[in-house]
């Protein structure tokens, strides 16, 4: 089955342009160059329902509004999220409007998460999610506990453990394809996870070295240790400009950008 993945940001926590920074990157007059926070989204067309479009974001961060409007995104069938942290959840309460429409049709939308980020969307959202909660019009969204696998509208969503700094987050693959963000490390097991792909889409932040994050050259060592035949970097910083950083990477290695989409065999 094909599906078409877009990036629908490929920046770093802080975005880019960086609030206050002057920089040749932060000032570029090359849109790659501008950069929301990091989230991709999935679409294909389900097989078992006469072919009707699906579609599953990983992470809704600070700009998933924005972001939305951008992909006219007028449906979301389940969100998937790689971790707690601030860029990649903040945007949760812009899913109200999607999720009212969803949810006349077949219910809350599913929000799969591992245990520490789902405790995190508690407190954060804990408006939406308490059972106290009596605002009305809070988003109908449902956590789900995030297995090893996930199976959405017949596309399966193999979850694969990283690190990020201390922490033990998510990594997806959906057929062919593996989006790994937010990475400073690879456990072992996981690379028998991530062999035979199309695409790997992987952090690198910066080339400086960072305590949470991959630089350029760890990233591009894993790409190589996995063999994907393609590499997109995404979680990037404004230290890196598109043109001059692509100029150097290995020809089956880019950086990915803003509203890039290509074809996936799930
Ligand atoms: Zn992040
Ligand atoms: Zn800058």
């Amino acid at each position: 089955m094909d599906g078409l993945l877009t990036f629908m940001g490929t920046g770093t926590s802080m975005g880019v342009p960086t609030l206050g920074c002057d920089c040749a990157v932060c000032t570029s007059a090359d849109p790659h160059d501008r950069r929301l926070r990091p989230s991709v989204l999935l679409k294909w067309h389900d097989p078992g329902e006469d072919g009707r479009e699906r579609f599953v974001v990983i992470d809704t961060g600070p700009d998933f509004r924005e972001q939305a409007l951008r992909a006219k995104l007028k449906h979301i069938d389940a969100i998937f999220y790689t971790h707690g942290h601030a860029d990649h959840i903040l945007g949760l309460d812009d899913l109200r409007p999607l999720s009212f429409t969803a949810f006349r049709e077949n219910g809350p939308i599913p929000l799969y998460a591992s245990p520490e980020t789902t405790k995190v969307l508690e407190r954060v959202f804990d408006y939406t999610f308490s059972p106290h909660a009596t605002y009305p019009n809070r988003a109908r969204l449902r956590l789900e506990p995030l297995e090893e696998r996930t199976t959405v509208h017949g596309v399966e969503f193999l979850r694969i453990p990283l690190m990020h700094g201390k922490m033990e987050i998510s990594g997806f693959r959906f057929g062919r394809t593996a989006y790994l963000t937010d990475v400073s490390g690879i456990p072992e097991a996981s690379f028998a996870l991530l062999e035979g792909l199309d695409n790997l889409i992987i952090s690198a932040l910066r080339q400086e070295p960072h305590p949470s994050h991959a630089t350029v050259k760890q990233a591009l060592g894993w790409a190589r240790r996995t063999g994907a035949r393609h590499t997109w970097f995404t979680h990037i910083a404004h230290e890196l400009g598109h043109e001059a950083t692509n100029r150097e990477l290995p020809e089956e290695v880019r950086l990915s950008y803003d509203g890039l989409s290509f074809p996936v065999s799930l």
